[in-house]
């Protein structure tokens, strides 16, 4: 880095991995903002924690966060985002890296990718939370060694992050597998919550869509409520999709409502039923090694990810 006077100042942030470029990373949430500077690796030098509210409150608080370093001579050499989406990731359109069409207020056709080039001055890689979040879970948690696999989250909506071959499957659009149609559990008649959809797999099986079906927070629910039997089967429905139609070595799957215990052996009861062995696999036949939960909780899966994402952006530029 150069200063004013256009002397070479280098900072030296001591760690044993000094040698490794310096990534910066955004995990970029609908209730929280990580921004951190980590090093390659996924070391993490310095991170800080921003509440979402509008965007421009929220970014120009993560410009203040890298500003900070970038003043001191600290430049990161790659920039990696992991964003909710939907986000437009077509490399050849203009609003490539843009935030698409959420309900999130004053959100929609945010320039996230533009933003953090124009701050940092660094190649940016992005791509949405959970295929970051799959990419965490392979280099360090429970995809490793996986050329195929799928990161589903169950939380207060459904998302799913595909790799095949270290890669995402995210170019020039990521997946929307939670707004996939799947077959009705024969007892459901509940119209589901998806405010575009209505009974897509969100709208069935998301933590809001359990608390509107039965009156009360899926948190609440005891263990023995018949809600846990629909879940399992609409979750065992998205999982038969994703197995015929990727043949995943392993679908990982967490989020806040596979908190609930016995869940997700209710899915792999459900999913084994509903697959009625056909075509399968010998790994396949296994579904305790095929239907996990995540490895990864600390460090955020979605901050590795995102360090992971600027790594793959400084590959492709060698
Ligand atoms: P987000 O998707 O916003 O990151 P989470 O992944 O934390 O949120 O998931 C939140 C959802 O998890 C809520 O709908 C909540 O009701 C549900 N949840 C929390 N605890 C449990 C539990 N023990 N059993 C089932 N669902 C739960
Ligand atoms: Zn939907």
């Amino acid at each position: 880095a150069k200063t004013r006077s256009g002397r070479l100042v280098t900072k030296v942030i001591h760690s044993p991995t000094d040698s490794k470029p310096l990534i910066a990373a955004i995990e970029a949430g609908g209730t929280k903002f990580i921004c951190a500077l980590a090093r390659a690796g996924g070391e993490v030098l310095d991170q800080t924690r921003i509440e979402t509210r509008d965007p421009a409150s929220t970014l120009s608080d993560c410009a203040a966060f890298f500003q900070k370093h970038l003043s001191e001579g600290v430049h990161p050499a790659a920039v990696g985002i992991a964003s909710f989406g939907p986000l437009n990731l077509d490399t050849k359109d203009k609003a490539f890296g843009s935030i698409i069409s959420t309900p999130k207020p004053g959100w929609s056709g945010v320039q996230l990718l533009r933003f953090f080039a124009d701050l940092c001055h660094a190649p940016v890689a992005i791509d949405t939370d959970v295929n970051a979040a799959a990419l965490a879970e392979e280099r360090i948690g429970a995809a490793q060694g996986c050329d195929t696999f799928c990161y589903m989250t169950v939380g207060t909506g459904i998302g799913v992050g595909i790799v095949q071959a270290g890669r995402t499957l995210s170019s020039p659009s990521h997946g929307e597998v939670g707004h996939m149609r799947i077959p009705r559990h024969p007892d459901d008649d509940f119209p589901g919550v998806c405010s575009y959809h209505g009974d897509c797999a969100e709208g069935l099986a998301s933590g809001p869509a359990i608390a509107e079906r039965w009156g009360t927070s899926a948190a609440h629910l005891p263990d023995d409520h018949p809600a846990w039997a629909f879940e399992a089967y609409y979750l065992a429905a998205l999982c038969n999709n994703l197995i015929y139609m990727f043949r995943p070595e392993r679908i990982i799957i967490g989020g806040g409502v596979m908190i609930r215990e016995g869940l997700l052996d209710k899915v792999r009861v459900a999913l084994k039923e509903m697959m009625a062995g056909y075509a399968l696999s010998a790994y396949e036949q296994d579904l305790s090694r095929l239907i996990v939960p995540p490895a990864l909780d600390i460090p955020p899966p979605g901050l590795l990810g995102a360090v992971l994402l600027g790594e793959q952006v400084l590959e492709t530029q060698i």
